[in-house]
């Protein structure tokens, strides 16, 4: 298995036990649940099959609930879809209720005659077409269409450089977040945060739905809203980790400045102690043919070498042909790219400074097991941030997350280079470490000969509390 970890979206594609159980054998590590589409019931159904399915294949796997966000639509048109041509007129109405056609469409979202001026860039279904704004007449955006294409219902507008004033939370997204506590979900991904203040929303909204099941989900920013770029460092602060949705963020931005901006948001996000994942049309061409383009396949291992901590499947495993293969090729094309990877704990390493007793603990381990060639890193862990920390840095050892909280250890799912492990729970340290080993033991990751490196808190148990850290030889 890779160190990078696959995030896959679940759909009609995937939701059966036996498909799903296949994609979670051949690697996936967090199942997406897509809020945009389906109902709260749907959504509590699917994430019951995660549950059975993980178990059913012994593997846990984290549950990322991605909300709708104020996803800026057109309305539905007589027939489903019309073609508008380039050069004619077209006109996006705030204020009917009637199906569109080729000359007009109603909008989901009412406030966009608000939100555009005359000269503005308007582009529909992912930047496929392109309309230029001429003049705004009451609740009526009146466009000339520049690249003419199909339409069909409920397609996505954004606006070139930004600048709709949707806020990031919705009254749909708000009662979402209580389906998604509900059921628990790890991960909340939050869509088309602005600033940082969506996201500290986002949290508490999350964390008083959570309070009746004691649960506290960990918050991903999407970065897909050109608004977000400049403020990325305190959006990514205020999250426990960020996405690179490149699918919006490219519209909004120009498809040619999110190669950099990918690598940029990578780094900071790893610098700063969250995950990162990267998303949208990494294996597009496999929702129809059952192997990647060439350009697919460097994409992945590029995203892989920007370092980030997972790689993201949405339409390819929601509705393509070949969800299973898909997770099987990508996990193959990470494998191969890690590999190539050389490792040098670099510059930036020893030169940071560790003010935590926990988290300098966790780099003592890295170093160690990195100049000792250890087997294995092994960090008993209840909160899991032990093996963030260390997952932080590039190293070929693998880290293994043992905790006795099964919340944790989902949500290390997403960390890359953690295998986390459940363990039951011990007071007595002596007694953990012997468990620890005999575990990886086991689980043929150790044999005798080996060394590895592990960290724990005495005494056992408090998040927080690791302060201790051995070299054993398995004898
Ligand atoms: P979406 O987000 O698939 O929910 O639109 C990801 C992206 O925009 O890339
Ligand atoms: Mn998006």
């Amino acid at each position: 298995m890779p160190a990078t970890k696959i995030v896959a979206t679940l759909g009609p594609a995937s939701s059966t036990p036996e498909v799903l159980q296949r994609m979670i054998r051949a690697g996936v590590d967090v199942v997406r649940l897509n809020f945009s589409h389906g109902k709260a019931q749907d959504h509590i159904e699917r994430a019951a099959l995660v549950r059975e399915a993980a178990k059913a294949v012994g593997k846990e796997v984290a549950i990322m609930a991605d909300l709708q966000g104020p996803k800026i639509r057109v309305g539905k048109f007589e027939g489903g879809k019309t073609i508008i041509e380039p050069g004619q007129k077209f006109i996006l109405d705030g204020a009917t209720t009637e199906l569109g056609n080729n000359e007009r469409v109603g909008l989901d979202y009412k406030e966009l005659p608000r939100d555009v001026r005359p000269g503005d860039t308007l582009l529909l279904n992912d930047g496929l077409l392109k309309l230029t704004v001429d003049a705004v007449k009451g609740a009526e955006v009146h466009t000339t269409v520049v690249i003419g294409g199909e339409l069909s219902n409920n397609k996505g507008i954004n606006k070139a450089g930004g600048g709709l004033t949707a806020p990031a939370l919705t009254g749909k997204d708000m009662e979402d977040i209580k389906t998604a506590m509900s059921f628990q979900c790890e991960y909340l991904a939050v869509s088309f945060p602005k600033n940082a203040t969506d996201m500290e929303m986002a949290r508490q909204l999350a964390n008083v739905a959570g309070e009746p099941y004691r649960h506290k989900p960990a918050l991903i920013a999407k970065i897909e809203r050109s608004e977000a770029i400049p403020v990325l460092e305190s959006i990514i602060k205020a999250s426990d980790g960020i996405m690179v949705a490149r699918g919006d963020l490219a519209v909004e931005v120009g498809n040619a400045a999110v190669p950099a901006l990918q690598k940029r948001m990578i780094k900071m996000a790893r610098e700063l102690d969250r995950v990162v994942i990267t998303a949208t049309q990494m294996m597009e061409s496999m929702i129809v043919n059952p192997v990647p383009t060439r350009a697919e396949v460097s994409d992945v291992a590029n995203a892989v070498l920007d370092g980030t901590d997972a790689v993201m499947l949405s339409a390819e495993t929601a509705a393509g042909k070949y969800p299973v293969e898909t997770v099987e090729m990508m996990a193959n094309i990470c494998v191969e790219a890690e590999n190539a990877e050389e490792i040098s704990l670099d510059a930036s390493f020893t030169d940071k400074k560790f003010g935590r007793i926990d988290q300098s603990i966790a780099m003592g381990a890295l170093f160690t097991a990195h100049h000792l060639g250890c087997k294995a890193i092994v960090a008993l862990t209840e909160s899991g941030s032990t093996a963030l920390w260390m997952s932080r840095h590039k190293i070929h050892v693998p880290i293994f997350g043992l905790t006795s909280q099964v919340g944790s250890q989902r949500r290390m799912c997403l960390y890359r280079n953690v295998r986390p492990l459940l363990m039951s729970s011990h007071s007595d340290r002596d007694e953990a470490l012997k468990h620890a080993e005999s575990m990886l033991v086991e689980a043929g990751v150790l044999k005798p000969g080996d060394t590895y490196a592990i960290t724990c808190g005495e005494p056992m148990g408090y998040p927080g509390g690791t302060n201790m850290l051995k070299v054993c030889l398995v004898g």
